[in-house]
């Protein structure tokens, strides 16, 4: 078995076309990342559909891409973990929870609006 150190890691991604590079970064998370720690604050992770896709797909630069996105996200077991943790978070960027930035950001505007309207009721 060979040990897999940084420098056995960089000599073996010398050998790789840049096209194989590509394939590599778009393996799915799941073959690409260490196991959750179980008692972590996002051990929810572990068990998003995510893992079973490209990083980029909830990333994507167009609406076509974020209905991809989204659809992945309707099935998942966690979408009200990820998107709360999205909101918490403050998370800019990607599909998190079946919702888009923008999604988010709407979210975020009316639970203020509604915190406002609670506070002087
Ligand atoms: S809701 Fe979407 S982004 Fe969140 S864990 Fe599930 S699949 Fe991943």
């Amino acid at each position: 078995m060979i040990k897999r150190t940084k420098t056995t890691k960089n000599a073996i991604l010398k050998g790789l076309s840049r096209a194989e590079h590509a394939a590599l970064n778009e393996r799915p998370i799941e073959l690409n990342t260490a196991p959750h720690d179980p008692d972590s604050q996002t051990a929810w992770m572990a068990d998003g559909n995510c893992r079973l896709h490209p990083p980029a797909t909830f990333f994507p630069s167009d609406g076509v891409g974020v209905d991809r996105a989204r659809k992945i996200c309707k099935e998942c077991p966690v979408v009200g973990q990820c998107l709360e943790y999205a909101l918490d978070s403050r998370i800019d960027h990607g599909v998190w929870g079946a919702c888009s930035e923008r999604e988010r950001r709407r979210i975020l505007k009316r639970r203020r609006e509604d915190a406002v309207v609670g506070t002087s009721a």
